[in-house]
């Protein structure tokens, strides 16, 4: 489920300056396809357009067959967990930040999910920034924290698509590394858009897209485009 397809995609924010120039690829459900390329290529376009923060002006997304502008907002994002590069938390604890993955959760499922991004220790705190009731400030989160606050939201969510925008990039390379492991395993057998920025961070995925200027560059596995460089 959640087969997704960009079938000559163009697209731009402003009509004198073209962002996308024809992109097709498709993501087989349960399969990871990842979109590299240099700061500016569209990347992040991408990921936007499949979760309709714009609309394209010719061609088509669809997922599973059906055109995403006739799917509700609602509905169309209710099938998508998106994880930024910086995930911005609510004012509120961090067990509300999760469960705004589905908010009809339990308690339980909540501290599940919480337990498996490994934060399941200080969901009761608030992000920092805000205050408690009784005047205690808020705990400071780390980038990697947040990240898997983001993480624990999708898993509660379960949802069939996942998008990864560059949810990495912000961290350490040690961080970077613990939060790729928890990603591998939220991501396995969804079907899954990541974005970024090296190619070196994309070893697994089924497919591999080079976006530059707008356009795919290269396509294939990791090993075919060592070897073609
Ligand atoms: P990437 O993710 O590959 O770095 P983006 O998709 O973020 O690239 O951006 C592609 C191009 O679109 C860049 O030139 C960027 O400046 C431009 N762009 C991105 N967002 C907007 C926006 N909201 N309005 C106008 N231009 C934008
Ligand atoms: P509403 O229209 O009720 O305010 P939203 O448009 O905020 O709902 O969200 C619709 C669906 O998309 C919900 O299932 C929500 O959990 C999900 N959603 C919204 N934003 C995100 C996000 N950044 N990451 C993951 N899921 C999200």
């Amino acid at each position: 489920q959640g087969a997704i397809s960009f079938k000559d995609v163009h697209f731009a924010y402003d009509p004198a300056r073209p962002i996308l120039k024809g992109i097709s690829f498709e993501v087989p459900a349960g399969k990871t396809v990842a979109v590299v390329g240099p700061s500016g290529a569209g990347k992040s376009t991408l990921s936007r357009l499949l979760y309709r923060f714009y609309d394209i002006q010719s061609g088509s997304i669809t997922v599973d067959g059906q055109d995403i502008r006739g799917i509700t907002q609602k509905s169309l994002r209710s099938v998508i967990g998106m994880v930024p590069q910086d995930t911005v938390l609510f004012n509120d604890t961090v067990a509300y930040n999760i469960r705004y993955g589905r908010p009809s959760a339990s308690e339980a499922e909540v501290k599940q999910a919480a337990e498996i991004a490994q934060i399941g220790h200080f969901i009761e705190m608030l992000p920092e920034g805000f205050e408690t009731k009784v005047g205690e400030r808020g705990l400071k989160l780390s980038g990697g924290e947040k990240q898997r606050v983001a993480i624990a939201r999708t898993i509660l969510k379960a949802p069939p698509i996942l998008i990864l925008d560059e949810a990495t990039s912000a961290l350490d390379t040690t961080t970077e590394r613990e939060i790729q492991t928890a990603l591998d395993v939220v991501s396995k057998n969804r079907t899954t858009l990541v974005i970024a920025h090296r190619l070196s961070t994309v070893i697994s995925a089924d497919e591999i897209i080079v976006l530059k200027s707008g356009e795919i560059a290269e396509r294939g596995t990791h090993a075919a485009l060592l070897e073609q460089n």
